[in-house]
């Protein structure tokens, strides 16, 4: 859904809120209305040759300019942003993929250039935020929300609100273990869903898979891939799949449904939840991801949890980023009026 075809109601009911997307490769921002319809944006790719205080002045120049080119008043900002962060003193502590980036005073050096309040959350957080208000989730009282992409990320809503953990960090839902003695994942645990089902996992796995046995190898994929098992990405074990005929890339396929699906029952009988939202780049596999999956959950969750929840593709496509920080500011902004 873009921004032109969201339905505009309710012009005044509730403040305008810019967003701040901070992702590894790009910084983006946008001023959305009260009814999530998005009025200005803007993007910036980032800089690693930059320092974090060169990064933010860029930022904040973009921001001013995108509230001037929206021409409303912004009561406040929302971030969100690639983790690890510490949201009660709003510092991101080291994020992986912007190098350079180590304890930076995030949310008060955007307040003092903006001047307005500003709420900070990570990004996985954030597009469940966004979801369930602006997109896929809207009306749902509580939804659970995945992303899967490179990795495996998520947020939970629980009665309308975020829940966050003890200290902002729950939805972990990638590093759920699906098998106690299987793959090592990235986060050092063994057998996540992340060590299966993200887009780098799939990619591997499928690569093993051929280079364990070339003579079974599965043709089409190899074929793809133009004969070079290294050139083989989840995107393609995808396209093998639907072209069929390939009983590798349609093994891989199916333990990267079955991990998923073990996750998501799991998640289901925990949190009882109305929908769960699934986002990112593998989602592009559309029905051979979401059909399957479905299969899956209605035959292994316990029938009464299965029946009330149903799982879907996100809503906000690439405004997901913007579109979660703004939520992020709106939610930040409302529980600061109830003081
Ligand atoms: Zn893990």
């Amino acid at each position: 859904m873009t921004a032109t075809t969201r339905p505009s109601a309710e012009p005044s009911a509730g403040p305008h809120i810019l967003g701040i997307d901070i992702g590894g490769t790009k910084l983006a921002v946008g001023v959305s209305s009260p009814s999530g319809q998005l009025l200005a944006t803007d993007r910036i790719p980032t800089n690693p040759a930059e320092s974090s205080e060169q990064t933010l002045a860029r930022l904040i120049d973009a921001c001013r300019a995108v509230i001037a080119k929206a021409a409303v008043p912004v009561a406040a900002a929302g971030i969100g942003c690639v983790g690890p962060l510490d949201q009660k003193t709003g510092y991101v502590i080291s994020p992986v993929n912007i190098p350079g980036w180590r304890r930076v005073p995030l949310v008060d050096t955007i307040r003092a250039g903006l001047k307005i309040p500003v709420f900070l959350d990570n990004d996985a957080n954030a597009a469940a935020l966004g979801e369930h208000r602006f997109g896929a989730g809207r009306g749902v009282r509580n939804m659970i929300y995945m992303t899967i992409s490179t990795g495996i990320g998520g947020g939970i809503i629980v009665d309308d609100r975020l829940y966050q953990g003890e200290n902002g960090n729950a939805g972990e839902m990638g590093h759920m273990c699906v098998r106690f003695d299987g793959r090592r994942c990235p986060c050092g645990n063994i057998g996540c869903v992340e060590a299966y089902a993200s887009g780098t996992a799939i990619a591997a796995r499928a690569r093993e898979a051929v280079d364990a046995d070339r003579a079974a190898a599965g043709a089409s994929l190899l074929k793809l891939a133009a004969g070079d098992p290294s050139g083989i990405t989840a995107k393609l074990v995808v396209e093998a799949v639907r072209r069929g005929g390939d009983p590798l890339a349609q093994r891989i396929w199916d333990e990267t449904i079955n991990a998923l699906g073990s996750g998501l029952v799991s998640v289901i009988h925990i949190f009882n939840p109305r929908r769960i939202v699934l986002g990112g780049g593998v989602t592009n596999a559309g029905d051979l991801l979401f059909e399957p999956l479905r299969r899956y959950v209605s035959k292994y969750a316990v029938k009464m949890l299965a029946d009330v929840c149903d799982i879907v593709r996100a809503g906000l496509g690439d405004q997901v980023g913007v579109m979660g920080a703004v939520a992020v500011g709106l939610d930040g902004y409302a529980r600061s009026l109830m003081g």
